[in-house]
């Protein structure tokens, strides 16, 4: 894979809950105040960045393990079924 130089960096959330640097983008986004992660395309997620109220919580993760660890749970409109109080769907 060839490196264009200028090397992108993307903030993403440790496992620990700490925040780091990657050279790759994160694969699902979270808020930090509700602690819910759901996928780059969730349509929830997108509004409340829309509305301008999302961005200063708005964490990153590489993967859907690193997330749960940290303390999140799967968003319940763009992940269906994976959230263990999906009762209310
Ligand atoms: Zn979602």
């Amino acid at each position: 894979m060839p490196n264009s130089g200028a090397l992108k960096l993307f903030k993403l959330l440790g496992a620990d809950g700490r925040s780091y640097d990657s050279p790759k983008r994160g694969a699902f986004g979270g808020h930090r105040g509700t602690k819910v992660y759901g996928l780059m395309t969730c349509k929830t997620a997108a509004r409340y960045v829309a509305a301008g109220t999302y961005q200063k919580n708005r964490v990153f993760f590489a993967d859907e393990a690193i997330a749960i660890t940290a303390g999140y749970r799967p968003c319940g409109s763009c992940m269906p079924g994976r959230a263990a109080d999906d009762a209310r769907a």
